[in-house]
């Protein structure tokens, strides 16, 4: 018997977007979309309505670029679609709220096959469901390569949001997800290696996986929100220069430890991979993007919520100190470690 894979297209549907009008597709792509659960109206009517028991609406928006943000050879739809929810889910969690629902616009090539969209609304729903988020609206349009536009709303519960400003000298840094699988993810394919048994296959996987479709912590946001974190902010352009935004923002210094210290376990698991490349595992955990765990600051004594490992604290800032220092030397301002003291953030 044979057992039907999500990953594994229909062979006998050569169906392409182009063959299709518009409700046609959508009579695909929508009916493999979950419902969330504040869907007060779903598809079918000029908008949907969701509910906001806050009275505040938590907004941000994405877009993501074929050959800019994802590679058809590097990534099945399903993926592009958990990884397009995974980025706005976690912007939701950052700042300590609920995500409610998505709203994806998609502009399609009409060469592209049925079964990539479909394949697509998948990926969108596995991201989604776990968190009782989905999509609730969109658009289709036709264009020369596929761009996703994905919103994201969410609710904040009756909390104060957090905000990258509110980071305080002796508050505690922490950090809730992964560092640098992603990024080393990333440098295997682009070094050709994807496939290549000097890294362990199970290894292999998980790296490749992490950078095709993140998964973000995202109950920890609401965790932190309730735990008091003082600042947050998913970690989407790397561990140093997101920490240099909070810092900025809040007008203080991030002292973070030393990675050796503080985030061995992530170490270890990149060495093989690191050493296979030649690569250096430090330089992926402290600058690695796309990961979206969350880093947040906590006042000090606060127990700190499932998931958040304390990786350094906040400091006071002063003219000639720099924004950022690992383990107690600067790093640039770039959001690299190893240009010492070149910059101040
Ligand atoms: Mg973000």
């Amino acid at each position: 018997m044979t057992r039907a894979t999500p990953h594994a297209p229909d062979p006998v549907d050569d169906t392409l977007v182009g063959d299709l009008s518009e409700s046609e597709l959508l009579a695909r792509f929508v009916p493999l979309l979950g419902s969330p659960a504040a869907t007060l109206v779903g598809p079918g009517d000029d908008c949907a309505v969701l509910a906001a028991p806050d009275g505040r609406v938590v907004v941000s928006t994405d877009v993501l670029v074929e050959d800019v943000h994802f590679r058809h050879a590097w990534s099945s739809a399903r993926d592009v679609g958990r990884r397009a929810a995974a980025q706005n889910l976690a912007d939701a969690a950052a700042v300590g709220a609920v995500p409610t629902g998505l709203v994806v616009s998609l502009v399609l090539p009409g060469s592209l096959p049925a079964r990539w969209v479909e394949d697509l609304a998948r990926g969108l729903d596995d991201a989604c469901r776990p968190w009782g988020a989905g999509v609730v609206g969109g658009d289709l349009a036709g264009g020369p390569l596929v761009v996703l536009a994905v919103t994201v709303l969410g609710d904040l519960e009756g909390r104060a949001p957090v905000l990258r400003s509110g980071a305080r000298p002796g508050d505690v840094v922490a950090h809730a997800g992964v560092r640098g699988r992603s990024a080393a993810g990333y440098a295997l394919l682009a070094a050709g290696r994807a496939d290549d048994d000097a890294v362990p296959v199970d290894l292999r996987t998980l790296v490749l996986e992490a950078f095709r479709a993140p998964s973000p912590p995202v109950p920890a946001g609401r965790a932190a929100a309730l735990a008091g974190a003082t600042a947050m902010l998913d970690v989407s352009d790397g561990l140093l220069r997101d920490a240099g935004r909070i810092a900025a923002a809040s007008g203080v210094q991030l002292a973070l430890d030393d990675p050796a210290d503080v985030l061995a376990d992530e170490l270890a698991l990149l060495a093989p991979v690191a050493g296979a490349l030649g690569a250096d595992a430090t330089d992926w955990v402290l600058t690695g993007g796309e990961d979206h765990g969350l880093l947040a600051t906590f006042p000090q004594g606060v127990v700190l919520p499932d998931g958040f490992r304390a990786i350094g604290r906040v400091a006071q800032a002063s003219d000639d100190a720099p924004r950022v220092t690992v383990g107690g030397v600067a790093a640039g301002a770039g959001g690299g470690w190893d240009h010492f003291g070149a910059d101040r953030g």
